[in-house]
């Protein structure tokens, strides 16, 4: 049987080589990693994909897990992938350095999967997207893709998912940093994490998120809501999974839903294109001297960027020509 085959008969090893064969670098891999999501294709669209995120210690892994276990006790199947851009920027992995969701990722239902370890943010979430694909591929109907609050790796996850969850604690100081990060206008549903800890405090910062989020520009689709979880008991979970229900069935309605898709799917080929350009640019013979010779004119203010860069995308052009 091929790859194809074996990802398609949810053979969780073939979908793990899958995996490993998209994040290669070399030429070959990339044409065999294209050719089989080509063929996987018309197998994919059909999983609600999720995007979680929230700073270290909010309960991102307690929460998948409660979440996960709940997912599969109701017949579903669940993958869960990792953006982790502390390993992408210096090998250190604030999501990967411990045993996290134990008893999801023992059980065959669901298929985990660290973030990729080196690359640009870029790099990295162009992985992500694609190992979205594979997992579809191979029957996972709920693929959730889980990233720490510390950087731009939010917009990523937001910019490849239907719906966005943002987990929050419960206390106010972290709510104003997502906020003045733009994180919590991303965020289709706030969940406020460890509700057990202090009930009040958790009441508290539900009243200010929902006032807060209400001075944002509207939501696109739907203002988002704010629920209380406490991960670490399994409560609220179910009233979650009700909300996302919810929202994806009054998005599906108004079309919203499909909407997005295709805006991700656009968004998602220009942004290759750019990247594909910027790479063939850096790496056309004699560039990076032109291009250090410019900078340098640049930064000392002896020609203005625009001529510079026109210069320097004419001298692309001819050689990419010639
Ligand atoms: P992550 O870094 O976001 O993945 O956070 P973890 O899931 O590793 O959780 C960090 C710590 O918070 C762990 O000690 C968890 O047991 C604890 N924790 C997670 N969720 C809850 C919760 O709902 N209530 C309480 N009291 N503790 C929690």
């Amino acid at each position: 049987m091929s790859l194809a085959e074996r990802l398609r008969s949810g053979e969780r090893r073939a979908l793990a080589k899958a995996i490993t064969l998209i994040e290669s670098t070399r030429a070959d891999h990339r044409e065999q990693a294209d050719a089989l999501l080509t063929a996987l294709m018309p197998a994919t669209g059909h999983a609600l994909r999720l995007g979680i995120s929230g700073v270290p210690g909010v309960g991102k892994s307690t929460f998948i897990e409660a979440f996960g276990l709940l997912l599969l006790s109701r017949g579903h199947r669940v993958a869960v992938l990792t953006i982790d851009p502390s390993s992408t920027l210096s090998g250190g992995a604030i999501l990967g350095d411990k045993t996290r969701m134990e008893k999801l990722s023992m059980d065959t239902r669901a298929f985990i999967r660290p973030s990729p370890s080196s690359g640009t943010l870029g790099g990295v979430a162009e992985k992500t997207r694609e190992a979205m694909l594979l997992c579809e591929a191979a029957g996972y109907d709920i693929v959730i893709v889980e990233t720490v609050g510390v950087g731009q790796s939010e917009t990523a996850v937001a910019g490849m998912t239907d719906l966005y969850l943002l987990l929050q604690l419960p206390n106010a100081g972290d709510d104003l940093q997502a906020i003045k990060k733009g994180v919590m206008e991303l965020a289709d549903l706030v969940v406020i994490n460890k509700a057990d800890l202090d009930p009040g405090a958790a009441m508290r910062a539900q009243a200010q998120i929902t006032s807060a989020l209400r001075l944002l520009p509207a939501h696109a689709a739907s203002v988002p809501r704010v629920l209380q979880v406490s991960a670490l008991r399994a409560d609220g979970i179910e009233a979650l999974w009700a909300a996302l229900g919810t929202l994806r069935s009054d998005r599906q309605a108004s079309g919203a839903w499909q909407h997005k898709r295709r805006e991700q799917s656009l968004a998602w080929l220009w942004e290759r294109i750019q990247a594909g350009l910027r790479q063939a640019f850096m790496g056309a013979p004699g560039m990076a001297q032109q291009l250090a010779a410019a900078t340098a004119e640049v930064r000392d203010g002896r020609t203005p960027a625009s001529t510079a860069a026109r210069q320097l995308l004419a001298a692309f052009q001819l050689r990419s020509n010639s």
